[in-house]
């Protein structure tokens, strides 16, 4: 039977609603189930999907928290074809990616349902026709949130369905994208707060993936949601393994795995940087591994072609940026491996959720060096110097985000389902892990150990430094804590500061550690001084602030 994918996330942790209405008894239930099977040929819903199409049916407000590939699309697609529901008309979709609407809308024709995407593109002749014309207008209305914003006309013909009770429907897909908390952030989706306002009585579905409650919370209030059904699952993916490993040459290490655990697997290596994709894809070639690069600089029809490529086995892996994924749907891709820092926990859930998507086990991998923490840093203030945007506070949220990563890669006593299921706000049971994740597997003890001197002496030793009027790079600073018989150290007179060779027991990979951990928490901060009129640039570290002293 059909019980292959369903089941993906199962049990319902929460679900607040309330209505307390038996679904099956709902006066929707059988026009619901009918066109389930004979439009949508599926032979049941999965978790929330009918509770969410009933309250939308209802004419309430809706939110649909549902992961990844956990089936959003029906809970607004079925009800727009139904008659029974307490609002008629049109239902009008609005979704953040225009290539993502096209599939949807194609895939609904094939279904022999009327929808039709309205965007800057579409012919005037098309429009009037479908739009304007006397014929039956569509079930389901696809808008960029850019032409709800800009397009007049198309104000006015929601106006005229809305007096003449033709508005079934709002449906914000990919929600999150209307809150700056989030890192998918879309100019017009803030302004699709006036939907409330100027179409009063028009009942709201928003639908996403990202869970964090100030995503949610920022989501309902800007839309402005009244008494909405709130529907929400866990986010465990049972299926899924995880794993944080150490970064060194990484390349190699990625060739090494997959040599080892998935030969001939379907897989996705997410990379930081279009260049890097290209770069490392091609390395995967040369080592004899079946891989192509995926970014946005590629052209739609090299893009199409990829991806084409892939989704019928001729390429196993693709090496992309986060460009890759919005609307992937393939079933068994067995690994998910970061090749660099991902930019925020979410993210990250989202990209290692593609996957696995057929409930077979699949493995996440995640390779971590804590410079690229920096690395991401820098990334965040060029993209905003680029946008021309000095929103400081926005940029010190997409900081924060990437130190939730860090956090969650440097903690290496917790199950990794338990952090980051906590980051979406449920709590998790480690027993439910059961060996899915290395920190289950791993059972050598964390042993703690007090850093503070160590660190009070590298802040004083770079004080002391920084007053003789020098610069100095993390590995020198490392080296002078260790006490390291180099002539370049003697030769700038480092060997005779007091605190010179104060941590010579130290392992090294500890002071790596240690000024890592520092620069982590601010108290020192990397800086970029240009070398003489060349134009290369030397990162020194600089005490930035003290709260350890
Ligand atoms: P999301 O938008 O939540 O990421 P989609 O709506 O794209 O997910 O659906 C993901 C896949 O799940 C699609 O292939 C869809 O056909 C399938 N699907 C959705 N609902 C069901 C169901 N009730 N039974 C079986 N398959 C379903
Ligand atoms: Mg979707
Ligand atoms: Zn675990």
């Amino acid at each position: 039977d059909n019980a292959t994918l369903d089941e993906i996330p199962t049990d319902s942790v929460e679900l607040i609603s309330t209505s307390s209405t038996n679904h099956c008894n709902s006066p929707y239930y059988s026009e619901v189930m009918q066109q389930l099977r004979s439009i949508f040929k599926l032979k049941s819903f999965r978790t929330n999907q009918l509770e969410a199409i009933t309250a939308t049916m209802d004419a309430r407000d809706v939110f649909v928290l549902m992961p990844t590939g956990g089936g959003k699309s029906l809970c607004y697609q079925l009800p727009a074809i139904c008659d029974s529901g307490k609002t008629k008309g049109v239902t009008v979709v609005v979704t953040p990616l225009i290539a993502l609407m096209k599939d949807q809308v194609d895939s609904l024709l094939n279904k022999g349902i009327d929808a039709f995407l309205w965007n800057a593109d579409t012919p005037h002749p098309t429009v009037s026709h479908r739009i304007y014309g006397s014929g039956p207008k569509p079930r389901l209305l696809y808008v960029t949130p850019e032409k709800l914003d800009g397009s007049s006309a198309l104000k006015n013909v929601l106006k005229n369905w809305h007096r003449t009770n033709t508005l079934a429907r709002f449906v914000i897909d990919e929600a999150h994208c209307i809150s700056t908390w989030g890192q998918d952030f879309r100019d017009a989706y803030k302004n699709l707060g006036i939907l409330r306002d100027e179409f009063p009585g028009v009942p709201i579905m928003a639908l996403t993936a990202t869970a964090n409650q100030i995503t949610i919370d920022d989501i309902v209030t800007q839309l402005k949601l009244n008494n909405h059904a709130f529907y929400r699952q866990t986010f465990n993916r049972p299926n899924l393994r995880y794993f944080i490993k150490d970064k060194k040459k990484v390349v190699p290490q990625i060739v090494d795995y997959i040599r080892a655990e998935h030969v001939g697997h379907a897989g996705v290596i997410y990379c930081t940087g279009r260049d890097r994709c290209e770069i490392v894809a091609e390395q995967l070639r040369e080592e004899g591994l079946s891989a192509a690069h995926y970014h946005a600089r590629m052209s739609n029809s090299e893009k199409d072609t990829t991806l084409a490529d892939w989704q019928n086995g001729d390429v196993k892996i693709i090496v992309a940026t986060i460009a890759f994924g919005m609307g992937i749907d393939k079933a068994d891709v067995r690994f998910v491996i970061h090749h660099d820092l991902p930019r925020s926990l979410s993210g990250y859930y989202q990209e290692t959720g593609r996957a696995g998507r057929d409930g077979k086990p699949a493995d996440c991998v995640l390779y971590f060096h804590a410079k690229d923490f920096n690395i991401i840093c820098k990334m965040i203030k060029n993209d905003r110097d680029r946008e021309q945007k000095q929103d400081q506070a926005a940029i010190n949220r997409q900081i924060e985000a990437a130190r939730e990563v860090v956090k969650y890669c440097k903690n290496i006593s917790v199950c990794r389902r338990v952090q980051l299921l906590q980051f979406f706000g449920e709590k998790f049971s480690k027993n439910k892990c059961a060996g899915g994740c290395d920190n289950c597997i791993d059972h050598r003890p964390v042993v703690p150990e007090d850093v503070t001197a160590i660190s009070r002496n590298a802040v004083q030793l770079l004080r002391d430094i920084e007053r003789m009027g020098d610069n100095i790079t993390m590995a020198r600073l490392q080296n002078i804590l260790k006490g390291s018989n180099l002539a370049e150290l003697r030769g700038k007179g480092y060997d005779k500061l007091p605190l010179f060779g104060s941590a010579q027991d130290q392992p090294k990979e500890l002071l790596e550690q240690v000024v890592q951990h520092l620069q982590f928490i601010d108290v020192l901060a990397p800086v970029a001084v240009q070398n003489g009129a060349t134009s290369y640039h030397t990162e020194y570290i600089q005490v930035s602030q003290c709260c350890i002293c």
